[in-house]
C-alpha cells in the first residue's frame, strides 16, 4: 500500500506526506509552520509520531520553514535526509543543530525498513537540490519532482515507472512574461535553474503515462503566474494530443496552496 497526501504546495510552502504499510510514513519538505503541518496531518488522521523521516528537496524557505520547530516540539526522533549541499546550507542558516538526527544521502539511495528512496539531481538555484522516488516493499512507486528549470535525461529515467508523480507545473510563460515580476526574477524563473512551465511539464507527461503512471498531481503552481485550470488544461492538451484519455488512461489533478478540509484528498495505490 502507498498513500500520498498533498498537504501544501506553491511558493508559500510545500509539503507532501506519503504513507506505507503499517501506517509508517515520510514527509517530503516541510515548508509551512510546524503547527500548520501538525494540524494538516491530524486533520487527515495521521499522527506526527508516524512520520519516520523528512526528506528535504532543497534549502529554500518554502521547503523547510517548519522543520526546526517540528523536530523540537512534535517529533524529536524524526530522521532528516537531504543532499550534503542542502544539509550544509541548513546547518549554516541554523535550521539544524548537531543534536538532530540528520543524514546526508549517499549514492542517491536510502533504505528504510518500509521504503526504498532513490534521489536524483534537479537543476535549480540552490546548493544541491534533489527530487525523490519512494518504492514500497510491494513495489509501488511515488515520485516528487518540483523546483527544476528543465527535465534532464536523468530526471526522466528516475521518474519512469512511477505509479504517482507530483510534478511541477509552475507558471504559464505568457502570464509570467506579461506579469509584474521584476525582470531579474522573470529571467530566474525561466532559466534552466528556475521552475518548469505548464508547457514544459505538459509535453513531458505523455512519457510518464506511456510508462505506466496513472496519477499525476501538478504542483508548485505560482500564485501570480498561473491558474490551476490553465495548468490542468495545458497538460490535458498534450496528453490528449498523444491519444490519451483522461480518467481512462490517467488521473490528473492540480494541488492547491492549502487544501481546504472539504477538499482533502489522497491517492491510494494498492497492488
Ligand atoms: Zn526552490
Ligand atoms: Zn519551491
Amino acid at each position: 500500500m502507498l498513500k500520498l497526501y498533498p498537504l501544501f504546495s506553491g511558493s508559500s510552502g510545500n509539503s507532501t506526506y506519503i504513507e506505507f504499510e503499517n501506517k509508517k510514513g515520510i514527509l517530503v519538505d516541510i515548508g509551512k509552520s510546524a503547527k500548520k503541518t501538525h494540524d494538516a496531518l491530524r486533520a487527515r488522521n495521521i499522527s506526527v509520531n508516524n512520520v519516520e523521516a523528512i526528506f528535504i528537496t532543497h534549502e529554500h524557505t518554502d521547503h523547510i520553514s517548519g522543520l526546526k520547530v517540528f523536530i523540537s516540539k512534535y517529533n524529536p526522533d524524526v530522521k532528516i535526509f537531504g543532499s550534503a549541499g542542502t544539509i550544509g546550507s541548513m546547518r549554516k542558516s541554523g535550521y539544524l543543530t548537531d543534536k538532530n538526527n540528520v543524514f546526508e544521502i549517499k549514492n542517491n539511495q536510502v533504505d528504510l525498513e518500509f521504503v526504498q528512496m532513490k534521489s536524483f539531481s534537479i537543476s535549480h538555484d540552490c546548493a544541491e537540490g534533489l527530487g525523490y522516488t519512494f518504492t514500497s516493499k510491494s513495489g509501488l512507486k511515488a515520485a516528487i519532482c518540483t523546483d527544476l528549470g528543465y527535465i534532464s535525461k536523468d530526471v526522466q529515467s528516475n521518474l519512469k515507472g512511477s505509479n504517482v508523480v507530483v510534478m511541477e507545473s509552475n507558471h504559464d510563460v505568457m502570464m509570467l512574461q506579461n506579469g509584474k515580476y521584476p525582470y531579474f526574477l522573470k529571467r530566474r524563473i525561466l532559466s534552466d535553474n528556475g521552475h518548469l512551465s505548464n508547457d514544459t511539464c505538459g509535453k513531458f507527461l505523455p512519457f510518464l503515462v506511456k510508462n505506466g503512471t496513472k496519477n499525476i498531481i501538478l504542483s508548485h503552481l505560482s500564485e501570480h503566474n498561473n491558474i490551476p485550470d490553465l495548468a490542468l488544461q495545458t497538460s490535458k492538451y498534450y496528453l490528449e494530443q498523444e491519444g490519451m484519455t483522461i480518467e481512462k488512461d490517467f488521473h490528473l489533478s492540480a494541488s492547491s496552496k492549502e487544501v481546504p478540509p472539504e477538499k482533502f484528498y489522497s491517492i491510494e495505490i494498492t497492488t
